[in-house]
């Protein structure tokens, strides 16, 4: 149903008139008058609390109830609101209060780009998948991915991003895995806080979703997510807390499904007692779109802003704050929280201003990341970096592979040029390996087989010196993957084509892991994800050795899918969801539950206590260097330091990423191990350097359900340090 909604989107929103209006609900400081500069809330020396404070007392009931909607999505079904026309082409907006100087927020999905650029006559870059983006284990790149989002949502008139995905890869099967950070909360929390933290430095309103246990796709808004407190601390919402910590997102989005019983937002275990009290988080709750079900129950519960439609909070939340079933002091909250949000993330200071996206500094900062995320699984003899004076013949394989590369579909999709890509159509980049690889080896003979006909493919390679296929998973917003295995006829593709020539090289574009049953018969495989706009370069630059690969698995490579937790999916009854869910929200409920008796064996945790041997493991990834660790020690303290050299051992200059794990005591009754902290390093041939990681109390803590708090349990603690998950060779033991 949701499909078809997506679809006439791009009827709809033809008709609806952007730019200039945005100016006469909410008024930009640059153009605002003396009058309204003059008001004590645009002092800019008082705090975004003190300030909104200010601008809370001068608003009436009609003008507060705007602040805690939106008014509509192009394409959302149902007629349009006559405030429609304000709107700047994104997924919502809410209004702004013009006599006050309160701008109207301006909504986009940006995960990986910004969203719907085609149909609004706009461009944007699309960056490497946040999953892609989380194997680069870096802060830095996670920063620079942040800040180029937030610029170019400037650059389209946005001042609100609705990225920042960072549900755990619990179900690597979810088709949104790629929209999210893996399934390590500490790797996950840092990245995207650090993402988070850059774009709003570009005064844009940051946001994290989709809170929480929104772990799959099929029936999210129907399925009652069941996990332990305890699990759910450690695990999932974990990844929340680091990433609120670090970034202070103006907002946080709960999610479509329901946790232990209660729709996520109408849950006032996860919105009020947890976000807002224990993580005193500042910002509002912004509902996503079509998943809140109630007035009263929502707003206590602590839902500070409905998407995208009025249907809860508009005459309804006027009715019960009149009537004083939902209290004004509760509604103010709300109000002033969105306040808060416009303040502290400079878009009342720093209104944004349409301007062209600075296009070539987009491709150039996708492109580094890309690099910087590309995984090299397998070098059978070194067959990498392919040496372009040796080779006299290249083939490329694989479907487009002379044209382009694959990206992940849903709301986080991206336009490449041309028209709007339609809602979960297979959308193609234009960076074309085929081009790529001509370019790094002028010399050779490059030729290009589609795969289609498997014979001709398989005696192409034959005659070449290597083959190199192309190989995609595409997954999307709104469904789940079957299964990991690539799709089609890919896995016998690469089968005869390795048979014929075992010079063969397998670049994966995939949105999470995939399963590979020819992986003993090729001699290389590159995980590349959805590589961005500029991914074909990116991928070159790393056969040929242009570029040392250093990106590792921010998500374990199961053999099979027997191995998972949970090996069924859990899928919803059959004739449960459907129109009703959107039409009348507040009918829908759930019909069926997944039981997340897993727990906090999320990925390596769940391999490693229940032996299963993987096909890659977390935290893995090989480079054209080597590297040996030594010199451990272990000072714990209140933040515990994590000390240790590193010495690039091989020929090239690279970057290491170190990675701690600990393993806790007994009595902890925890996985046998869990990442703690990571540091990546740059080493010239033959350079040592020590590195030193500091792991806060709370990285070594368990959650502690009855004291509501988190809890170091005393004991013996092993640090091991390494390369991989699975690679650790240094280790040490302290006391706490
Ligand atoms: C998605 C959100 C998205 C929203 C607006 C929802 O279906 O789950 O991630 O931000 O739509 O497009």
């Amino acid at each position: 149903m949701r499909t078809a909604f997506r679809l006439s989107m791009k009827v709809v929103s033809t008709a609806v008139l952007i730019g200039t209006f945005c100016f006469a609900q909410g008024p930009s400081r640059r153009g605002a008058s003396d009058q309204l500069n003059s008001k004590p809330w645009m002092n800019t020396s008082l705090s975004p609390d003190e300030r909104a404070e200010l601008v809370l007392k001068e608003m009436t009931l009609d003008e507060k109830l705007n602040l805690v909607h939106g008014n509509g999505m192009p394409g959302w079904p149902g007629p349009p609101l006559p405030t429609a026309h304000l709107g700047n082409g994104g997924a919502g907006f809410v209004l702004g209060v013009a006599r006050l100087g309160i701008p109207i927020i301006q909504m986009s999905d940006a995960a990986y780009g910004v969203r719907s650029s085609a149909s609004n006559g706009r461009y944007s870059t699309a960056l490497p998948s946040n999953l892609a983006s989380a194997s680069s284990w870096d802060p830095q790149a996670a920063c620079d991915y942040g800040a180029l989002i937030g610029r170019e949502l400037r650059d389209q008139g946005y001042n609100m991003t609705l990225g920042g995905g960072v549900n755990l890869a619990r179900e690597p099967r979810n088709g949104r895995t790629f929209e999210y950070m893996g399934e390590d909360p500490i790797l996950a929390g840092t990245l995207v806080g650090n993402r988070i933290k850059c774009e709003q430095a570009q005064y844009v309103i940051g946001d994290i979703k989709h809170y929480v246990m929104n772990d799959q796709e099929s029936g999210r808004n129907e399925v009652n997510a069941v996990i332990g407190k305890r699990a759910m601390r450690e695990s999932d919402m974990l990844a929340f807390e680091i990433g609120i910590d670090i970034g202070h997102p103006g907002a946080v989005m709960c999610s479509y499904n329901l946790v232990n019983g209660d729709f996520a937002c109408q849950n006032k275990y996860l919105l009020t007692d947890v976000l807002k009290h224990d993580w005193g988080f500042k910002g509002f709750v912004v509902s996503d779109w079509g998943a809140t079900h109630s007035t009263i129950q929502s707003s206590k519960s602590g839902l500070d802003n409905e998407e995208p439609l009025p249907i809860f909070y508009g005459d309804k939340l006027k009715a019960a704050a009149q009537s004083g079933q939902v209290p004004i002091s509760e509604l103010d909250d709300h109000v002033r929280r969105v306040l808060r949000s416009e303040f502290a993330s400079g878009i009342v200071d720093h209104p944004e201003q349409k301007a062209v996206v600075d296009v070539e500094a987009g491709f150039e900062t996708s492109r580094k990341i890309a690099e910087q995320s590309i995984v090299l699984l397998r070098n059978q003899n070194n067959i990498l970096p392919l040496d372009r004076n040796a080779l006299h013949s290249i083939v490329v394989i694989g479907e487009k592979a002379d044209f382009g590369m694959i990206s992940g579909g849903g709301s986080a999709q991206v336009d490449p040029p041309g028209p709007p890509s339609a809602w979960q159509a297979h959308v193609w980049f234009p960076t074309s390996p085929l081009k790529a690889v001509k370019a790094k080896a002028p010399a050779a003979n490059v030729t290009f087989d589609s795969g289609a006909d498997r014979a001709t493919a398989a005696a192409a390679a034959k005659q070449a010196d290597v083959a190199i296929v192309f190989a995609h998973q595409w997954m999307s917003e709104g469904m789940d993957l079957p299964n990991l295995s690539l799709p089609g006829k890919q896995n016998e593709l690469i089968e005869q084509v390795a048979a014929a020539n075992p010079r063969t090289i397998v670049v994966l574009e995939s949105g999470t892991a995939v399963t590979m049953p020819w992986l003993g018969r090729v001699s290389g495989v590159v995980e590349a994800w959805y590589a961005g706009s500029k991914g074909a370069d990116a991928v070159a630059n790393i056969l040929f050795g242009d570029v040392n690969s250093s990106a590792k698995l921010p998500i374990t490579f199961p053999r099979s899918e027997q191995d998972l937790p949970h090996p069924k999916l859990a899928v919803p009854p059959p004739n449960t969801g459907g129109p009703d869910t959107f039409r009348h929200p507040e009918l829908a409920k759930a019909t069926f539950a997944v039981n997340y008796d897993e727990g906090v064996k999320v990925g390596y945790k769940w391999y490693d206590a229940e032996d299963k041997p993987v096909l890659f493991p977390f935290g893995y990834g090989l480079s054209y260097t080597t590297y040996a660790y030594s010199d451990l020690s272990v000072s714990p303290g209140n933040e515990t330091t994590v000390s240790f050299a590193v010495k690039n051992t091989g020929p090239k200059a690279g970057e290491e990423i170190a990675e701690v794990y600990a393993s806790l005591p007994e009595s902890a009754n925890e996985p046998p191990k869990r990442l703690v902290g990571f540091s990546k390093v740059h080493l010239d041939p033959g350079e040592s350097k020590q590195v030193t990681v500091r792991v806060p109390a709370k990285y070594l803590s368990v959650f502690d359900e009855a004291q509501n708090g988190w809890k170091l349990v005393p004991g013996n603690y092993t640090f091991r340090v390494g390369g991989s998950s699975q690679d650790l060779k240094l280790e040490q033991s302290a006391k706490y």
